[in-house]
């Protein structure tokens, strides 16, 4: 008997390190993949096609829409995103853990669809820190960078739905709590298993 995967939602303002701390995390552990949502975002200078994102026009985006063939989206700092629903669907009746990065729009839309999803919420220590995140990542306009931190105020006064909050002081303590999180979710009692285990 294949036990489905989990579904985790990780949200957190932009610039709080998700994207490291995911990767991180997925160096050890062959059960965890992430899905590559779409954007109308123009990619940043060394984001691939396929890989951060699958960049896309806001045409597409809508017919995608239309077609039901997304699990949620939402509109962030006035670009559309969304996360393509059979890759996640595949991945879990394969027994893998589906990591998705989404604001905190898209979480609510999934939690309410999938309510056993994990929740994660992730905080730079302090928003001066996220600002300098930001800037050190290069890859934002001063105006974009802005837009970014107003908006990451509105999330986290949005995000009390959320099970668990990490703090990213440092990536491997924020990986390792991740991953710790995961593991424990795995193991929450299952009735099912246990009267299979004891037939
Ligand atoms: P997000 O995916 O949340 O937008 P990124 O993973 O792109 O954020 O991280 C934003 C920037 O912050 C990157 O330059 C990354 O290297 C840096 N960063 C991530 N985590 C930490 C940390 N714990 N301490 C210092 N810098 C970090
Ligand atoms: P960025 O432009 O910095 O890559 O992402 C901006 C925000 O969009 C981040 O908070 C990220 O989590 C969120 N995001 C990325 N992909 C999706 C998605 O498929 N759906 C939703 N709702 N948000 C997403």
């Amino acid at each position: 008997m294949i036990k489905k995967g989990k579904l985790i939602i990780l949200s957190g303002p932009s610039g709080t390190g998700k994207s490291t701390v995911v990767f991180k995390a997925m160096e050890g552990r062959a059960d965890l993949c992430f899905s590559t949502s779409v954007t109308t975002r123009p990619p940043r200078s060394g984001e691939v096609d396929g890989r951060e994102y699958f960049f896309i026009d806001q045409a597409r985006f809508d017919k995608m829409v239309e077609n039901n063939e997304l699990l949620e989206h939402a509109c962030y700092v006035s670009n559309s995103y969304g996360t393509p629903r059979p890759f996640v669907e595949a991945q879990l009746q394969k027994g893998m853990n589906v990591i998705l990065d989404i604001e905190v729009q898209g979480a609510r839309q999934v939690k309410e669809k999938m309510p056993e999803a994990v929740t994660i919420f992730i905080m730079p220590p302090s928003m001066a820190e996220l600002r300098s995140r930001l800037e050190g990542r290069g890859t934002d306009t001063p105006e974009a960078i802005d837009a970014r931190i107003a908006r990451a105020r509105e999330e986290i006064l949005e995000a009390d739905f959320y099970e668990y909050l990490i703090v990213n002081r440092d990536v491997e303590t924020a990986a390792n709590e991740f991953s710790a999180i995961i593991s424990a979710e795995q193991c929450r009692f299952d009735p099912l298993l246990a009267k299979k285990i004891a037939e």
